[in-house]
Order: structure tokens, then C-alpha cells, then sequence
């Protein structure tokens, strides 16, 4: 069964499901918070499918431009090569436009945005959060996840050579691209980048905690089962 946000009114961030006769409360505005390789991106897509939210990810946004070459993309691609963050300034301004685009009500997954506690200012300055979901994931899994990670540059969707594997390993389920290994998947990398995620980012769980927004879900498992529990917490 296929459900669509319809319409979301702002003041009580109500969204009203398709399915009704019975409206459904969900929230909004969500922010999913958790290191890399801890399936954000994963669980995003499929709120996305499911739910008809916009996902935003400022990896997949950065990635498309350096693809394309532009002034954005080139900025950023050194510190995306190294696993580092990617300044603050780029990222909110980036993101500042994007949200400025969407209407207002419309229901937004951020996926990789917030990764430091500027970024989360910036955020609520321009919009109420309503939920900050952590996906809880150890270093070892991460590490044996990411570096066994293949993405498609088309769709942006994302494969794991064992626990989510494509019906061909080289080519993209949804869209027939041929898939690819991020640079920054190669484990060297990858190790930086939870270096990193531990100093910058690690600090919003405390950040949304105080502001009665987190709720950690344990990201270990079968993937429909995450879903389930993620399902839970956005109603
Ligand atoms: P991701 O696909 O979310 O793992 O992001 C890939 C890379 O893009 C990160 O390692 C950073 O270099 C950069 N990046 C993505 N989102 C942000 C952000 N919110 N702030 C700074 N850098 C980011």
C-alpha cells in the first residue's frame, strides 16, 4: 500500500494521509542523525517511497556537484576525497536555498544535515525540527558496511554486497546503472570519516536530546524490521 503526505497544515505540523478516512499524525520534519554507514540513507529512501517525503541529502547533493563540475562541487571535493566536513558556510547556504525552495507543510527527511552544531543553528533558524531519529550502529559494522557499499551515481540509491544485495552485483536494481564503490568507502577513509563524525556531529545527539527531539533506534538488523521501528517514531 502506497501512502502520500497530502497536505500538512503549519502551525500543528499535522500531515493528513491518502489512506484516510482516519487522518494520521506524523511528523514533518525530520532530521536522521547517526554515522556514516548507519543506513540513513537507506531508511530515508524508504520514507521517501513509502511516505512521499522530500529527502534531502547534502552527500548526494555535494556529489552531484562535483559530478558537474560546479563551483560548489569544486570547492568541495577535496574534503569529500579525505572524509572531512565540508564548510559550514557552503553547506547552510546551500541548504538554506533548498529548503526556501519546498513548499511550506511539505514533509523533509535531511539525511547527512545537520553534521555540526552550526548547521544545527542555521536549521532551526529556519525551520522547527520535529524529530531527530539516531540510528545506532558500532564502528566494526560500519567499517565492514561502508567499505561493502556500492551506489548508483543515476538514482542515488544504495546496495550492500551482502546484507542488500542488487539481483546483479553491477548494476542498479531501479534504474539499470552500472554501480560504483565511493572513494570514500576505501577503509582508510572510512575510518576517518567516523573520526570525524565522532568530533562534529556525535554532539547533536546530546544537542536534540535536550530539546526533546531524539529517539534512537538501533540500526542492527533486518532492514524491514529498522523500518518498522523508524515507522514508529515518525507517527
Ligand atoms: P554522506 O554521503 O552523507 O556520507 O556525505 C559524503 C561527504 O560529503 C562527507 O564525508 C562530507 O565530506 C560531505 N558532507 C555531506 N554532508 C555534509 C554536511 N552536512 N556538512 C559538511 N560536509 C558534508
Amino acid at each position: 500500500m502506497t501512502v502520500r503526505l497530502a497536505r500538512a497544515t503549519t502551525k500543528v505540523r499535522v500531515v493528513f494521509l491518502k489512506t484516510e478516512p482516519m487522518a494520521v499524525r506524523m511528523k514533518t520534519k525530520i532530521v536522521l542523525l547517526g554515522p556514516p554507514g548507519s543506513g540513513k540513507g537507506t531508511q530515508g529512501e524508504k520514507l521517501s517511497e513509502e511516505f512521499g517525503y522530500v529527502r534531502m541529502s547534502t552527500g548526494d547533493m555535494l556529489r552531484e556537484a562535483v559530478r558537474k563540475g560546479t563551483d560548489l562541487g569544486i570547492k568541495a571535493k577535496g574534503y569529500m576525497d579525505s572524509g572531512a566536513l565540508v564548510p559550514n558556510d557552503l553547506i547552510i547556504n546551500l541548504m538554506k536555498e533548498k529548503i526556501a525552495s519546498l513548499a511550506e507543510g511539505t514533509g523533509i527527511i535531511f539525511d547527512g544535515f545537520p553534521r555540526t552544531v552550526e548547521q544545527a543553528d542555521a536549521l532551526g533558524e529556519q525551520i522547527d525540527v520535529d524529530l531527530a531519529l539516531n540510528l545506532d550502529v558500532d564502528d566494526e559494522e560500519l567499517v565492514k558496511r561502508l567499505t561493502m557499499r556500492r551506489s548508483c551515481p543515476q538514482c542515488n540509491a544504495v546496495y550492500h554486497l551482502l546484507y542488500n544485495k542488487p539481483q546483479n552485483e553491477r548494476f542498479c536494481d531501479k534504474c539499470g546503472s552500472v554501480l560504483y564503490q565511493r572513494d570514500d568507502d576505501k577503509e582508510d577513509t572510512v575510518r576517518n570519516r567516523l573520526k570525524v563524525y565522532r568530533e562534529n556531529t556525535f554532539p547533536l545527539i546530546d544537542y536534540y536530546d535536550k530539546k526533546g527531539k531524539l529517539v534512537t533506534i538501533q540500526g542492527v538488523g533486518d532492514i524491514n524490521e529498522i523500518f518498522d521501528k523508524v515507522k514508529k517514531a515518525i507517527q
